[in-house]
């Protein structure tokens, strides 16, 4: 069964220009699914959406089989947990501690148990050391990986990662990823991102282009849709970028292929 069935989406902000048009698709439960698109092109609205932050104008969310109405919000969001994109938006408590556990609070666990989940959940993303800080004082970074701990600690059936990772340098990315990744069956993970490197982890991608899906299917599918990626202004991986100059302009031998790498380290 769909733990995530949308369904003929359409959504416009004030402007009256359309967020989203027509999308569908369906998340199967265990999946990692990434969710890929240059800026604007829909996906947190689509976030949005999923959560009962937004309502569309037309068509159906259904999450764990029940459908997202004004009266099933309270109840949908006990399955779903959301990390954003700007930390500063999602604490509450007065230390790390506390933002932590904050999930966990309404779900009568003995406090023992809470404070080892925290603990665990602290050190999984490496912040075992903040415990008793105010989350006010830590960098982007460090808030991120509070509010991800948070969110697993609370043990949704799905998190939803809106560019999560984008205030993180990229050793702390690739740990994030790595536990997003062990995560894999037990949970639902729609992982939404403008890297293509890190859409390539998911079981699934949907490219998003101006508020529409224009590619769905897994790696192997979206890595042999170059053009498509291109023309979603994705950020292709420089390999592949360069395999196709080297392509299109014909090159044949080690001196053009080098020649052609320092022409590409000046447009830098
Ligand atoms: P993404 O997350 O892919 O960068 P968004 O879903 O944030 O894209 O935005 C999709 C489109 O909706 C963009 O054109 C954006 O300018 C517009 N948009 C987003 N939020 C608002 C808002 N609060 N009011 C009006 N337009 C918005
Ligand atoms: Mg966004």
């Amino acid at each position: 069964m769909s733990i995530i069935k949308v369904e003929n989406i359409n959504f416009e902000y004030t402007d009256k220009k359309k967020a989203l048009n027509n999308v569908s698709f369906c998340v199967e439960k265990g999946e990692f699914v990434a969710i890929l698109g240059h800026n604007g092109s829909g996906k947190s609205t689509l976030t949005k959406l999923i959560m009962g932050l937004l309502m569309p104008i037309d068509g159906t969310i259904i999450v764990d089989g029940i459908k997202l109405t004004e009266n099933t919000i309270n109840e949908i969001r006990q399955n779903l947990g959301i990390v954003f994109q700007n930390p500063d938006n999602q604490f509450v408590g007065i230390t790390v501690k506390d933002d932590i556990a904050f999930g966990l609070e309404n779900r009568n666990i003995p406090r023992d148990e809470m404070i080892e989940k925290v603990n665990y959940y602290a050190k999984l993303v490496g912040m075992e050391n903040f415990l008793d800080r105010n989350p006010e004082t830590l960098s982007g970074g460090e808030k991120q990986r509070v509010a991800i701990a948070g969110v697993l600690a609370s043990d949704p059936k799905v998190i939803i990662f809106d560019e999560a990772t984008s205030m993180l340098d990229p050793k702390a990315v690739k740990d994030v990823l790595t536990t997003i990744k062990d995560l894999k069956g037990d949970k639902t993970i729609l992982y939404v991102t403008h890297s293509l490197n890190e859409a390539l982890l998911a079981d699934k991608i949907i490219v998003m282009k101006n508020g529409e899906i224009i590619l769905e299917g897994n790696k192997e599918k979206v890595f042999s849709s170059i053009d498509v990626l291109m023309d979603a202004s994705l950020d292709i991986l420089d390999e592949i970028r360069l395999i196709k100059l080297i392509e299109e302009k014909g090159l044949n031998n080690k001196k053009e292929i080098v020649d052609l790498l320092w022409q590409l380290a000046y447009q830098m």
